[in-house]
Order: C-alpha cells, then structure tokens, then sequence
C-alpha cells in the first residue's frame, strides 16, 4: 500500500498479529470480521470440495448438492444474499480506511468485487483462500493444459490443436461444429468452454456482451528480467497505489515473479495485471498507444516497489490490452476472468451452464465464477450433465 507493507500471512494467528501490527487502533470490529472470513471461508471452502451443482434447475443438481449439506452449512447459509460490506457492518469492521482498503484490494483480484457490493459467501471464501497457500502451476498454464491433454487420450479421446470451431449448427440428433479449416465434426453432446457472447457468435446470434461493471478487462505487463544478484523474492505481490480510487485502471497492480531455473536461473519472468474497462481501449488506435504506454508506466511504477532497480535489468517487455484476450482467447469484447461475484450471480443465482438442447457452457461465466479452480469446477459440471445424457455414468 502507499505507505506501508503487509504480508499476508497464511497462519491465522500469525495474521491476527501482523494485522494489529499493520494497522494499530483499527476498531475491534475487523478482528471479529477476520474470524468470521475464517469460519465463512473454511465453510464454503469445505462446500466447494463436495463439488455441488447450481443452479438447482433438475433433479441431478440437488442429488449433487445434497452431498455439502451437514450442520455447519448453518455458518454460510445466513450470508447467501448479503454483502461483505453488509457483514463487516453488522461485525463493527469499519473506521480504518487502510484496513478497509486493504480487504478492498483482496477482495477485487479474487471477486471482480469490492466489499460493498461483493458476495459475502464468496468474498469469505477469497479472502480465506489465499491463506490456504499461494501456488502456482509447474511450467505454468501450458504445462496445466499439456497434462488434461495426454489426460483425455489415455481415456481415448482425441485433442486437436489449432483446430477453432467457427460455427456450431443444430442437427437432427445433436450438432455439428463447423472448423475454421471447414472440416465438419458431428457430436451428440457439446461442451463449449467459452463466454456465453462466444456461444453466441458461434450460433450466429447477437452476442450478449457483459454490461458495464458486470465484468473486468485486465491490462499485463510482461516482463522478462536479469535477475543477476537480486536476493530470492515473495513470488506473489499486490500493489496498491491508490487507496482512493482502488478500481481505477492502474491503481492496484498484481505482480507475480517467476525465477528461472538451471541455466536461466538469472532469467525471471515477471507479469503485472490491473483491472480496466475494456471500453477504455475500444478508441482509435492513437489514443489506444497513448493508453498502453501510460499503464505500462504505471505497472512499470508497481514492480519498482518490489524490485527498485527493475528498469536496468528489462530484457523484454510486452504488455496486453483486452483486445489481445479477445484475439488470442476468443473472449468477445475482451472481458476476461468471469462475472464480477456479486450476491446476484453468485450459487442458487448463477447463471446457467444448459445452453440448449445437448449443449452446455463450461467456464468462468457459470457457477461457480472467477479462476482457475472455479473453472475446473464447471468444467465437472458440464461433463457430468453430458455424460448422464449419454447414458454414462459420471466418475465424480
Ligand atoms: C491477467 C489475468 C490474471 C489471472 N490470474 C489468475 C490467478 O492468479 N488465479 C486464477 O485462478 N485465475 C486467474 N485468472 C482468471 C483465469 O485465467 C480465468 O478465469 C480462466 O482462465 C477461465 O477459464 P475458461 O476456461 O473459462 O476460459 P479460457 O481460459 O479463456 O479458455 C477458453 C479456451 O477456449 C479457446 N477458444 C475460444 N473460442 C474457441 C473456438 N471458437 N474454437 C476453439 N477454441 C476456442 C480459447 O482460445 C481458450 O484457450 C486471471 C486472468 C487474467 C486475464
């Protein structure tokens, strides 16, 4: 934060510390909040495990769902519908801006949301996963999608590479998925890991592009380091340079350091996002440069904070606007990491994953929203309503 560091500790004691530490006179009220993240958290976290299915729209998700009910859902079922903001209200957690902004930033990486609009029940669980432990992937997100690949064909199934569906055309029976190459593929069942707009384009219809504030854009610097004599570093950093206005392209940054190995071990890559409307970048191309170098300088300002002399040891730096996640991604209007979890989109609210007859979305606009792991989770989902319409028997 502009004048102080915080490390975010995993052990909660520790952390109760470091938080009186950090932020000395802040009233009671956070402390009563930070056991209520805990206890909230570690409930949903637990629910989460149990991999429930929602919304509850047929028979089969309460059959899933029924698998998370045990007494303690009594601790997260209160808080369905409320705010974080509206918890930590009822808890006293108000009177310190710097604490306020601290949950603020926490809350924004993990939720798209800050505390006064943020779903309670999620903003327990983001602000409790962190302390569970920060990872990240071994050779990164390839290395992720390089493993459910040889998964999926030691099952027997089949991946193509740069083989994009263009078109998905109803048939007697199922689809077909026209490729980009022309090549027809015809299936009983489809899952379509994209947005619902890209669902949409897919089925040449008007895509529904996310309203303003339903959804984030995120702007990265890519930076390639000599790191030649730096001391080892904390891998994960947020940077907030701007308490007042913490949704402001630029004012909070994450920056995620990863050192080399072997022969590159003094070669690190760093990236550094922040969230932005993707509006801000829908101008002409002029404004648009002007835009980019203006961010980079600011996520160029962040990374200082944890390693000063980074100017004179950049190797490469590149930086990503919306428009290259739509390009690259195929996200349409370049919105990236799911819904913004606010009460109303968030467990028995979540928009649905059944897009059609034999069809079903899969990704971080369904239940359960946002991340990787929330990902993964409807990924299951959508292979266990595909895989029951088969006649199959799901193995989760
Ligand atoms: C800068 C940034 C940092 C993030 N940091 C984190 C983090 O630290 N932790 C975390 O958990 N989450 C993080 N996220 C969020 C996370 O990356 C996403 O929520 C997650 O990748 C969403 O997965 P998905 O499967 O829904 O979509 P995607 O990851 O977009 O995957 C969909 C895939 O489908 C492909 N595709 C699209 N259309 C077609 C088509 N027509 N034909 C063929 N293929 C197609 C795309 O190319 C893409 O590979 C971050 C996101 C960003 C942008």
């Amino acid at each position: 934060m502009p004048d102080r560091t915080v490390p975010y500790l995993a052990d909660h004691a520790a952390w109760a510390a470091e938080f009186e530490r950090s932020f000395p006179g802040a009233p009671a009220g956070y402390r009563r909040f930070w056991r209520w993240v805990r206890l909230v958290g570690g409930e949903v976290y637990r629910i989460g495990g149990t991999l429930p299915s929602f919304p509850l729209e047929r028979p089969a998700d309460v059959r899933r769902s029924l698998r998370a009910v045990r007494p303690q859902l009594a601790l997260a079922a209160p808080w369905l519908f409320a705010t974080v903001g509206r918890v930590k209200q009822l808890l006293g957690a108000r009177g310190s801006a710097e604490a306020d902004a601290l949950i603020d930033a926490l809350l924004l990486d993990a939720t798209g949301a800050t505390a006064s609009d943020c779903s309670a029940v999620q903003g327990g669980i983001a602000l409790d996963l962190y302390r569970r432990g920060c990872q990240w992937v071994d050779g990164g997100t390839g290395a992720l999608a390089m493993r459910l690949v040889r998964a999926i064909r030691s099952f027997g199934g089949e991946v193509r590479f740069a083989a994009g569906v263009a078109r998905l055309v109803r048939e007697r029976g199922g689809w077909t998925l026209v490729l980009d190459s022309g090549e027809r593929v015809t299936a009983r069942a489809v899952v379509a890991n994209v947005p619902p707009a890209g669902l949409d384009l897919l089925l040449g219809r008007p895509p529904r592009i996310p309203k303003p504030g339903e959804a984030w854009g995120a702007f990265v610097l890519h930076l390639g380091i000599d790191a030649s004599g730096l001391a080892p570093l904390h891998p994960f950093h947020q940077v907030v340079a701007d308490t007042a206005d913490l949704e402001r392209a630029g004012a909070n940054a994450l920056v995620s350091i990863y050192p080399g190995r072997g022969a590159r071990a003094h070669r690190w890559s760093i990236s550094v996002s922040t969230h932005v409307q993707p509006a801000e970048f829908a101008v002409p191309p002029g404004q648009a440069c002007g835009r980019r170098a203006e961010l980079e300088r600011q996520l160029l300002a962040a990374v200082r904070r944890v390693i000063p002399d980074v100017d004179r040891r950049i190797l490469l730096l590149r930086s990503a606007t919306p428009a290259t996640y739509q390009r690259f991604t195929g996200r349409p209007g370049g919105f990236v990491g799911g819904l913004r979890q606010v009460p109303s989109v968030v467990a028995l609210r979540a928009p649905s994953r059944r897009a059609g007859p034999q069809l079903w979305l899969a990704g971080d606009h369904t239940f359960p929203g946002q991340g990787t792991v929330g990902t993964a989770l409807s990924g299951i989902n959508a292979a266990r309503d595909a895989l029951e319409f088969l006649g199959k028997e799901p193995p989760l």
